[in-house]
């Protein structure tokens, strides 16, 4: 294949630039805020999790305590009656009396064990509640830092998305000039060569592969005519010859 050397040469520049794509690709896979949003989605899923939990604790014990309350309140209201009769001196025979008296005092007790309970399930309660309360804030300020790391990736996307249009409008403008065949050649290698389908020869060395050309590889170079599109041995690539090549 043949090309003029000043479209070789462009080609260069065409590679830079694809090159810059490419690494502004990366930056943008690779912005420090996407594990950071992962992390805290991580940790905000979690805490979600608990905050459910210490509500629906909240709301159980809640119910809990009313049907408790209520268990009292029957009690109460069953020894008030107990009481009642006693007093009203309608039962005089002494097997009722003390069989209401014995009532009135084990209903004392089942209400003093009641409330007992009644109290350990405010505190349960209580316990929930200033736990959900916590969480709820704990939350927010999650929220908070989600939400501004958001917005930071948002606005580095936006940079970086800003200058790969520029650089692309870059490269197609630099790609016009150069001859379709070349163009589809190097297109061709940079798939197969990891985004670098040209390559400069610096000072006899390969700049895709990195490797000095032998003195037969050297003399071949030099022998070929200004225009051929010369490939390197070792990687396959196009390899441009510039003023800096050391031939
Ligand atoms: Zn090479």
């Amino acid at each position: 294949m043949n090309a003029a050397p000043a479209d070789q040469i462009r080609l260069l520049d065409v590679q830079a630039l694809d090159v810059r794509l490419t690494q502004l690709a990366h930056r943008r896979d690779k912005l420090p805020e996407h594990a950071e949003i992962r992390s805290l989605d991580a940790e905000l899923a979690q805490q979600r999790d608990l905050l459910v939990a210490a509500q629906t604790e909240e709301s159980d014990t809640a119910r809990e305590q009313t049907k408790a309350e209520q268990d009292v309140d029957q009690v109460r209201q069953r020894a008030a009656r107990d009481q009642q009769r006693l007093d009203s001196g309608k039962v005089t025979s002494p097997k009722d009396l003390e069989s209401l008296q014995s009532e009135i005092t084990s209903l004392a007790r089942r209400q003093d064990d009641l409330e007992t309970i009644v109290l350990e399930i405010m505190e349960r309660h209580e316990a929930a509640q200033a736990r959900a309360k916590e969480l709820s804030a704990a939350l927010e300020g999650l929220e908070t830092k989600a939400a501004d790391a958001a917005a930071r990736r948002d606005a580095a996307l936006r940079e970086i998305d800003a200058e790969a249009d520029s650089v692309r409008t870059e490269r197609a403008e630099a790609a016009t000039a150069i001859p379709a065949d070349l163009l589809k050649l190097y297109e061709k290698l940079r798939e197969q060569q990891g985004g670098v389908g040209a390559a400069q020869l610096y000072q006899r060395r390969c700049e895709g592969c990195r490797l000095e050309l032998n003195i037969t590889e050297v003399n071949e170079v030099r022998a070929a005519a200004p225009d051929a599109v010369v490939r390197c041995e070792n990687c396959r690539r196009i390899l441009v010859r510039t003023p800096k090549s050391g031939l």
